[in-house]
């Protein structure tokens, strides 16, 4: 038996590489690197490079690998980017996953876990929300994901695949032991912006809005650690294998922290008061979004470690200066090969 994992490259998806070789699992990457990088996956792990809307290459890779499980990560993950090229996305995170999808029920696989968003409820009316929530997506990005839902769940019916649809609120940090992180440059995520800036790496950054009907005026938002949110995908994987029914779970811890909070907390464990600009809102941006994050912990009985928003920017703060110790060495290697 062996996981398929798409996107393992990148942010999310190295994480759970670096969970599942705790169990000795087989693991197979596949990654285009259009935004994941080689060195975040662990070494020894089997990678191959191409596209999941590879036909053939699916094809092939799921008997030679005897793949019983996918997880599916690899996708374009910005809003405002999803704006401004909505085809774009849709081709990518949505035709491309059915392309996957297809390939999985040719190939006799069974376990499909698939990396969906919160932004799949775009503004909802209520607050905190559970997965009943109608979903009614604001954005492309939204809208990109919910349609791979939608065809999972008719896949399940019509060919038995049994997808655990993973509905992430806003994640964030990075391995507790510094091997991965988010890498990916010109990042837009508040607390990757918020540490970039503490390093030195930007000169300062913006709060995109302040008037919002929220206590302090900033948007709320339900940032969860990336480790937390890798061991909820182990257990869904062992969970499937099971025998386990599919569902959409919410992945969050139940509680959020405005922008404020976040800069302030950055701000604190790192020591450096770098510069926050008030600008206008950013389009898009629901007010607060935050779930309730029980039925994930009652279906899987995850039990999140990092529950701590300090301990989520601690850890990001780590990487992000292991990023810019990597860069100045470079950079050093760089000037002396000129001398
Ligand atoms: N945000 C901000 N400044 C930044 C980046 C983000 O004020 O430089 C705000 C953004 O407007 C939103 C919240 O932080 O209200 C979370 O944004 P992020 O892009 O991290 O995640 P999203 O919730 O949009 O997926």
């Amino acid at each position: 038996m062996t996981v398929l994992v798409t996107g393992g490259a990148g942010y999310i998806g190295s994480h759970m590489v670096l969970d599942l070789m705790k169990t000795g699992e087989e693991i197979v990457v596949l990654d285009d690197f259009s935004t994941g990088f080689p060195g975040l996956v662990p070494a020894g792990v089997r990678v191959v490079e191409g596209d999941i809307g590879n036909r053939k290459l699916l094809e092939r890779l799921i008997p030679d690998y005897r793949i019983d499980a996918i997880a599916h990560f690899a996708a374009k993950i910005v809003v405002p980017e999803s704006v401004e090229k909505p085809l774009f996305y849709y081709d990518n995170n949505t035709s491309r996953a059915r392309t996957l999808i297809e390939a999985a029920v040719n190939g006799g696989v069974k376990h499909f876990i698939f990396s969906s968003t919160a932004a799949v409820y775009g503004n909802a009316e209520t607050m905190p929300v559970t997965e009943e929530t109608p979903p009614n997506p604001v954005s492309p990005y939204g809208r990109s994901k919910l349609m791979v839902e939608w065809m999972l769940e008719d896949a399940r019916v019509a060919y038995g695949v049994e997808p655990m649809i993973l509905r992430y609120f806003n994640v964030a940090g990075a391995d507790p032991l510094c091997r991965s992180g988010q890498a990916t440059p010109r990042a837009t995520h508040l607390i990757k912006t918020a540490v970039e800036a503490a390093v030195g790496k930007r000169a300062g950054m913006s709060i995109f809005g302040t008037d919002y009907p929220t206590a302090d005026g900033t948007c709320v938002r339900d940032y969860i650690h990336v480790s937390d949110l890798a061991r909820a995908h182990v257990l869904a994987l062992d969970y499937l294998r099971k025998g386990g029914k599919g569902q959409v779970l919410n992945c969050a811890y139940g509680h959020g922290s405005s922008v404020s909070e976040v800069i302030e907390t950055v701000r604190k464990v790192s020591g450096v008061n770098f510069n926050v600009e008030t600008a206008p809102r950013r389009a898009g941006d629901p007010a607060e979004i935050v779930a309730t994050g029980e039925k994930i912990r009652s279906v899987l009985g995850w039990e999140p470690q990092y529950d701590d928003l300090e301990t989520i920017v601690t850890h990001a703060l780590a990487w992000e200066r292991k990023l810019m110790d990597q860069s100045r060495q470079a950079d050093a290697r760089a000037a002396l090969a000129t001398v």
